[in-house]
């Protein structure tokens, strides 16, 4: 083999073509140089024998056309048999021949058979030239002044023809030197060149001075040299496809290697499966395209990138139809799934080598399309069950109505602020009435709500460190590197976001909320004692109506305290420790009763006996207040249903928190539970105070009127303490007031006392209504609120709040020995009004 050349291949930077053509300048210079100054009797034309040029030409074109394609790294390498014209060449024509039938004959392949591009063409001419030249000066100086046919001519003639070979083996390893980005591509191009080339050229040179030989004895015996030269390139060719299967087969185990060594990412797999391919097949562009989860790439010498997944996968190339060396630009293979095919793969514009893609070539990827469709399957199962994994983490990190981080991931995120932040603020926030929702509206606009909550929240907050879901209506935010004023900022601005009103199922809501802010700096606990000092902060911001309040540990004793009664009362609740006393109210004309107030008591296993006002504020701020309004009304009004059916008329009056008035289903469900106790509405009085209409006028004279319309008799509690104008009277549909005790107790020994007393009487007597005094501790007191005109009187001297048996052996007491008591009383304090 005597000569290669370069093949055409993708398109390169134009830095690249220039250096390319400085090469070509270069090999052309050195070989004008070569045949002017060295070859002084060569001439550029031939010499005038057109019929030996001709052959030999023709010889040239054979040899060139003999040729064996071989592919190193990517550039395509052609060894052809130029060797043996060469030689013959040498002994039979002039000098100026050989060299120029050499060049047109080559020229005439590359052009014509070829069709190689300027560049290409101009690269090979000028070193098939520079290599003729060259092996002409070396076979002058190595035959000297020796015999044409001597032992010497023949070693002069071989040298000659590897010179040819090696010309050409420093060319192609300059140009692949130039243009190859990998950087073991010229020594590899220069072994094989030189290596295998070498060799070859000197048989082939031996093999041409054979048939010398054989033409000078008798030209007749040729044929036999031609059978030969026949087998032996049928034999070179044998070689290279058997060396070229055991390339595949290398590359091919190579492939799966890769494929399989990737960590199971489909990407990852995806992108050696492209360069793998790519490699193995030595072509231009690979194009991967998969159906689950669509995807697509393409890879070629720029890079993978992604591409546009196709509707339906292309059709694939079929191996049947192809004969045995047709070629086509491109093939494509599927990839078999278990029951359907999973994707394709295309390659397409063989690099480098003369010819396009073959059946070998179609096998070869139908086989490493096999090994990717297992590696892209395994890929795809390891990829979901991450997926599934990552899944379950969030899902055991997050809450699932509000998408919301979870308390464990609120300890976990907390955690790591207080670890690296020397401040940071935790906010700790609960929805007020929110129960009331869940109650009247249901569960699903309960949920609503929190969503709402939530995405607002969230929304807001896009710089905390965690804004999480604790649970039920409870949020929590943590700040990092937060000081008292930023976390009291935040805090004002949840406020103001959750203040604009939430349209749940047609209904437009309020909601506020309470929120606890406790501040890590220079305390030094960890989450679990943040997110209580947040608490107990919230718990009194629950106090503040709405408001915010920030941890002190000063009253942190107290409100600790206040928190463990409310766990108790919760349970106390649940547990049935609660009981009823009732009190009368009498008549203060004839003292006739018709009128009982039922006081709630906490009879605690662990605490004894509670009074009310110890834990009637806490139920408030703890939102225990409804279920303990709602078991007061149940008890008092079975207690009323059986004092009935005993016959003894007595209404109840029940003591409503104000926040029951807010509660938008108190109306209905107080109906329900008339209803259920058997008893009219007339025979229940509601006990409002006074502060209860002061927080939201509006909205309580609205209930109060409903509550009027339903039948309930309703009454204006320890009236005097509050700050109403007792003008504001007029405009509450209320049937009572009751003046406070502090008024009523000290009124015969204080003038003051007793003058609003008698205002009190006076004024509501005007706008219609009852008076009941409270606080009655003697019979002065009710002798003077008899003369005052106060209609009913409540208090110790009467009787104290009793239990519910109590009340029939007391009317009977009272009835009997009222008047005879009272009036002498009465008369034992004449000098009152004095
Ligand atoms: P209130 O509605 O003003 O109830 C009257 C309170 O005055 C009762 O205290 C009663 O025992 C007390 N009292 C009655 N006569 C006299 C007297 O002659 N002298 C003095 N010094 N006190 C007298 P109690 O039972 O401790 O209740 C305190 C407060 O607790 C009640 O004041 C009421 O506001 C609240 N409360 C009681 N039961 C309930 C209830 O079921 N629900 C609600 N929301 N509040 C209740
Ligand atoms: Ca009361
Ligand atoms: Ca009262």
């Amino acid at each position: 083999m005597t000569d290669g050349s370069v093949e055409d291949r993708a398109p390169e930077p134009a830095s690249t073509q220039l250096r390319v053509w400085a090469l070509i300048a270069l090999l052309a210079g050195a070989a004008t140089f070569l045949q002017t100054v060295v070859l002084t009797d060569v001439g550029i034309l031939p010499s005038g024998q057109p019929r030996f040029w001709l052959l030999l030409a023709a010889g040239f074109v054979v040899a060139e056309l003999c040729v064996v394609h071989l592919t190193v790294k990517q550039e395509a390498i052609s060894f052809a048999f130029a060797e043996v014209p060469w030689v013959l060449g040498l002994f039979l024509v002039a000098p100026e021949d050989l060299i120029s039938a050499r060049i047109a004959g080559g020229a005439a392949v590359l052009i014509w058979h070829r069709r190689q591009s300027a560049v290409k063409l101009a690269f090979n001419l000028a070193q098939f030239w520079l290599g003729a030249v060259a092996a002409m000066a070396v076979w002058r100086v190595a035959l000297g002044g020796a015999e044409l046919f001597s032992m010497r001519s023949w070693l002069a003639a071989a040298a000659s023809a590897i010179v040819i070979e090696m010309v050409a083996a420093l060319a192609i390893t300059a140009v692949i030197t130039l243009r190859s980005t990998r950087s073991d591509a010229p020594r590899l191009a220069l072994t094989l060149a030189l290596g295998t080339g070498t060799a070859a050229s000197a048989a082939n040179a031996c093999f041409a001075l054979i048939a010398l030989d054989v033409i000078r004895m008798d030209w007749r015996g040729l044929w036999a040299v031609v059978v030969l030269a026949a087998f032996l390139f049928l034999a070179q060719r044998a070689h290279v496809t058997l060396l070229r299967r055991h390339d595949a087969m290398e590359g091919l185990h190579t492939f799966t290697r890769r494929v399989g060594s990737t960590d199971l990412h489909l990407e990852a797999v995806a992108h050696e499966v492209l360069t793998g391919v790519r490699e193995l097949l030595e072509v231009e562009t690979v194009v991967l395209h998969l159906t689950t989860p669509a995807a697509s790439w393409t890879c070629d010498s720029t890079g993978i990138s992604p591409y546009a997944p196709p509707e339906t996968l292309p059709t694939p190339s079929s191996g049947s139809r192809r004969a045995r060396g047709q070629q086509v630009q491109a093939l494509t293979v599927l990839l078999h799934g278990d029951t359907e095919p999973v994707g394709a793969l295309t390659v397409s514009g063989r690099l480098g080598e003369v010819g396009g893609l073959q059946l070998a070539d179609l096998r070869l990827l139908e086989a490493a399309a096999g090994h990717a469709a297992v590696g892209l399957h395994n890929a795809r199962l390891a990829d979901q069950l991450r997926a599934q994994a990552a899944a379950n983490e969030h899902q055991a990190l997050h809450d699932a109505l509000t998408g919301l981080p979870n308390r464990l991931l609120f300890d976990r995120v907390s955690t790591a602020v207080l670890a690296d932040h020397p401040q940071a603020a935790v906010l700790l926030l609960d929805l007020d009435r929110f129960k009331e929702v869940n109650d009247t509206l249901g569960h699903a606009a309960g949920d609503a709500v929190l969503r709402v909550v939530g995405e607002r929240l969230r929304h807001l907050l896009v710089d905390a460190a965690c804004v999480a879901r604790l649970g039920g209506d409870e949020f929590a935010v943590v700040l990092a590197g937060a000081g008292p004023e930023a976390a009291q900022d935040c805090a004002r601005r949840i406020a103001t976001a959750l203040s604009t009103p939430v349209a749940v199922l047609g209904v437009t809501l309020a909601v506020d909320a309470s929120i606890g802010v406790a501040l890590a700096s220079g305390y030094g606990g960890d989450v679990a004692d943040l997110l209580r000092q947040a608490d107990v902060a919230m718990y009194e911001a629950k106090g503040l109506h709405g408001g915010i309040a920030v941890y002190s540990p000063d009253r942190d004793h107290n409100s600790a305290q206040r928190l463990s009664l409310a766990a108790d009362l919760r349970a106390g609740i649940a547990n049935g420790e609660l009981v009823l006393a009732y009190q009368p109210k009498a008549h203060t004309a004839d003292g006739a009763v018709h009128s009982v107030e039922a006081l709630v008591r906490w009879q605690s296993p662990v605490r004894g006996m509670v009074p009310p006002d110890e834990f009637i504020g806490v139920a408030e701020q703890t939102g225990l207040i409804g279920p303990l309004t709602e078991w007061v009304l149940v008890t008092a009004l079975a207690q009323c249903r059986r004092w009935l059916d005993a016959g003894l008329e007595l209404s109840v009056a029940v003591n409503l928190s104000p926040r029951t008035l807010h509660d938008p289903a108190f109306v209905t469900r107080l109906g329900v539970l008339l209803d259920q106790a058997g008893v009219p509405a007339a025979w229940l009085i509601l006990e409002v105070t006074e502060g209860a209409l002061m927080s939201d006028p509006e909205r309580a004279v609205e209930v109060l009127w409903q509550l009027r319309r339903a039948g309930v008799r309703l009454s204006i509690d320890d009236l005097g303490v509050g700050y109403s104008s007792l003008t504001y009277l007029k405009r509450l549909p209320v049937q009572e007031v009751k003046i406070d005790r502090s008024f009523v107790t000290r009124m015969v020994d204080d003038a003051d006392d007793e003058a609003i007393v008698a205002a009190v009487v006076q004024l509501a007597h005007r706008l219609g209504m009852t008076v009941v005094a409270e606080g009655v501790e003697d019979e002065r007191t009710w002798v003077r609120l008899r003369q005052l005109g106060a209609d009913a009187a409540q208090g110790y001297w009467l009787s104290r709040p009793v239990p519910a048996a109590e009340i029939a052996p007391w009317l009977q007491r009272w009835s009997a020995g009222g008047s005879a008591v009272s009036v002498p009383r009465m008369r034992s304090v004449p000098s009152l009004g004095a």
